[in-house]
């Protein structure tokens, strides 16, 4: 299983972004932070810099699960409709 920005201490949210406080380059862009829009919708947020990091801390409790991401549910919303 792939590490996620939801497994690691140090991935960390500012108002409007998702950045790493150790200063390891997140995302494709060279802006090295995650637009938090990702967060809110639940996206998988797997980086590539993460998978073999020496700074992973695990968050207590291990991995995340695709239903706890996020305070978006899109699917939820559309059906309430
Ligand atoms: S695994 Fe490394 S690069 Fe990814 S958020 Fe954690 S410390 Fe930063």
């Amino acid at each position: 299983m792939s590490r996620t920005l939801y497994d690691c201490l140090n991935a960390r949210t500012s108002p409007t972004h998702i950045y790493c406080q150790k200063g390891k380059m997140l995302g494709t862009a060279n802006s090295g932070f995650i637009e938090l829009i990702r967060l809110y919708r639940g996206n998988p947020l797997v980086q590539a810099i993460c998978q073999k990091c020496e700074d992973f801390d695990e968050m207590d409790g291990g991995t995340v699960f695709p239903k706890d991401r996020g305070w978006l549910n899109l699917k939820d919303l559309k059906e309430s409709k």
